[in-house]
C-alpha cells in the first residue's frame, strides 16, 4: 500500500511536474511570439523608416548640370547642348518670354541648372537663376509643355548704421571706408551731397558723418546692399542731411530735412525771359574777331546793369577778368557741372572765389566788358570739363515735393531719425526691418521698394 501510495505520489508529482513543464512551455512560446511580433513591428518600421533615408543619403539619383552664361551664348545653344531639339528649344524660349518675361541672357549673371531625376534620364526641370533675387523654374515633366514659373526670393532687409569722422589728411572716401560704409554706397552718398558741398575743397579733419542704409539677406546670408536711406555730413556751411523718401506713386527721391530735393538742377537761361541773341555753335563768325571760331555758350540780350542770378547752387571758383570774357564768374555746382557768366559790368557784393551761392543768388550785373559788341550775358555750361549747349544739354531733374508729399515726408523723416537714434546706441548697429516694422510701419513698408 505504502508502495502504491508512493508510486501514486510519484505519479502525481510526475503529472504535476509534467503539467508545470507544459505550462512553462506555453508561457514561453507566448513570450516568444510577443517578442517576435514586437521585433517584426520594429523591423517593418525600420524598413519603412530607413528606406527613404537610405535613398536620399546614400543614393542621390538627381543630377545637376550647371551652366553659367558666357558672352556669345544663346538660349537655343545652351538648350540644344543639353540635348533639347530645336523645336523644344524654341518652345521653351517662347514660354520663357511669355510666362517669365525672360528675353535676354546676361553673361556673368545668369545660371542654368538642368535637373535629371537620374543619371542618363531626360531633363525633368530647368532652374534659371537670373540675379540674386530671381529664379525661373521650367517644368519639363510633361512632354511638350514647358511651364515656366517666376520665383521671387524674399529679401530679409536689415538697416545698418555707420558713422565716422574725417581723419587728419584723409578724404571723405577713405574715412567712409574706415567707417565700414560699403564702397558702392560711398559713391551714392557722393552723388547725393554733391550739390551741397565740394568733396575736394570742403573737407576738413574732424567733420562727422553717418549713413543709414539697407543690407539684404537671404537665409541669414548677406546678398547685397540696398538703398542709402539717410545721410548726414557736418559740412563747412553746416550740417547737411538727406533722406530717402518714396512717394505713394512709387517714385523715390532724396530730400533734405525741409523736404527740398537733393538733386539741384541748373537753369538753362539764368535771366528769365531774356532773348537769345547768339546760340551755342561749334563754329561761327566772331562779331569782333571777324573769323570763324566756336561759340562756347549762349548770349542773352541784357541791358547794362541787369542782375545775373546763379544758374544753380554751388561754389564760386573764379571771379576774374580776361580779354575775351571781360569780367566773369565761374561756379562749380558739383562734380559734373560748372557754369560761366561773362562780359559783366560789375560783380555782386560778397561774391568772391570760394563763396557758396544759392540758385538764383545775384552774382553780378550784365555789361559789355571783354570782346563784346554790346551789353549781353554770355553764359556757358561746362559738363565734365567740356563745353555743352546750355539749351540742349540733359540736366538732372529737379524734384521738389508738393504739399501733400512734403507732409508725408516730414513724418517719415521723424521715424527715420528715431531709427538712427536707436541704432546709435545699439552695439550691433543693425536691425531687422521686420523687427521695427511694428514701431514704424510706414517707413518700413517704403524702404522695401
Ligand atoms: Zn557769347
Amino acid at each position: 500500500m505504502k508502495k502504491a501510495k508512493d508510486i501514486l505520489k510519484k505519479m502525481n508529482a510526475g503529472v504535476v511536474k509534467s503539467c508545470r513543464k507544459a505550462c512553462n512551455i506555453h508561457v514561453l512560446s507566448r513570450v516568444v511570439l510577443v517578442v517576435a511580433f514586437v521585433l517584426a513591428v520594429i523591423a517593418v518600421g525600420l524598413v519603412a523608416f530607413y528606406k527613404p533615408v537610405r535613398e536620399t543619403v546614400f543614393v542621390s539619383p538627381e543630377t545637376h548640370t550647371v551652366i553659367e552664361v558666357k558672352p556669345g551664348d544663346t538660349l537655343s545653344k545652351i538648350l540644344t547642348d543639353q540635348g533639347f531639339s530645336m523645336r523644344d528649344a524654341n518652345a521653351i524660349s517662347q514660354n520663357l518670354k511669355k510666362d517669365a518675361d525672360f528675353v535676354t541672357l546676361r553673361p556673368g549673371r545668369d545660371k542654368f541648372d538642368f535637373v535629371r531625376p537620374k543619371e542618363g534620364e531626360p531633363i525633368s526641370k530647368i532652374v534659371i537663376e537670373n540675379g540674386p533675387w530671381n529664379r525661373i523654374e521650367i517644368d519639363c515633366g510633361m512632354p511638350d509643355t514647358w511651364q515656366c514659373q517666376k520665383i521671387q526670393i524674399e529679401r530679409d532687409t536689415r538697416l545698418a548704421y555707420r558713422e565716422g569722422e574725417i581723419a587728419q589728411g584723409s578724404s571723405f572716401y577713405l574715412s567712409a571706408m574706415d567707417a565700414g560704409i560699403p564702397e558702392g554706397l560711398i559713391l551714392d552718398v557722393y552723388d547725393l551731397l554733391a550739390f551741397e558741398m565740394d568733396f575736394e575743397r570742403d573737407i576738413r579733419a574732424g567733420q562727422k558723418f553717418y549713413v543709414l542704409y539697407e543690407e539684404n539677406f537671404a537665409s541669414d546670408k548677406k546678398v547685397d546692399n540696398g538703398h542709402v536711406l539717410a545721410v548726414s555730413f557736418d559740412a563747412l556751411r553746416g550740417n547737411v542731411r538727406m533722406y530717402r523718401y518714396v512717394k505713394p506713386d512709387g517714385h523715390a527721391g532724396y530730400y533734405d530735412e525741409h523736404g527740398n530735393g537733393a538733386i539741384k538742377s541748373l537753369k538753362r537761361t539764368p535771366i528769365n525771359n531774356a532773348k537769345v541773341t547768339s546760340n551755342f555753335s561749334k563754329g561761327r563768325k566772331h562779331p569782333v574777331l571777324g573769323f570763324t571760331r566756336a561759340h562756347k555758350g549762349v548770349d542773352f540780350r541784357a541791358p547794362t546793369g541787369t542782375p545775373i542770378p546763379a544758374a544753380g547752387a554751388g561754389r564760386v571758383i573764379a571771379r576774374s577778368f580776361n580779354r575775351g570774357h571781360g569780367n566773369f564768374v565761374k561756379i562749380r555746382h558739383n562734380g559734373t557741372f560748372e557754369t560761366l557768366y561773362a562780359h559783366m559790368s560789375k560783380f555782386a557784393k560778397g561774391v568772391n572765389v570760394g563763396t557758396m551761392v544759392r540758385q538764383g543768388q545775384i552774382i553780378g550785373y550784365s555789361g559789355s566788358t571783354g570782346l563784346s559788341t554790346g551789353p549781353h550775358l554770355h553764359y556757358e555750361i561746362i559738363k565734365n570739363g567740356v563745353h555743352v549747349n546750355p539749351m540742349t544739354v540733359k540736366l538732372p531733374a529737379i524734384d521738389n515735393l508738393d504739399a501733400k508729399n512734403k507732409k508725408l515726408f516730414m513724418d517719415k523723416k521723424v521715424q527715420m531719425d528715431s531709427i538712427i537714434e536707436s541704432l546709435k546706441n545699439n552695439s550691433a548697429r543693425i536691425v531687422r526691418l521686420s523687427e521695427i516694422e511694428n514701431a514704424v510701419p510706414a517707413t518700413a513698408a517704403e524702404t522695401k521698394k
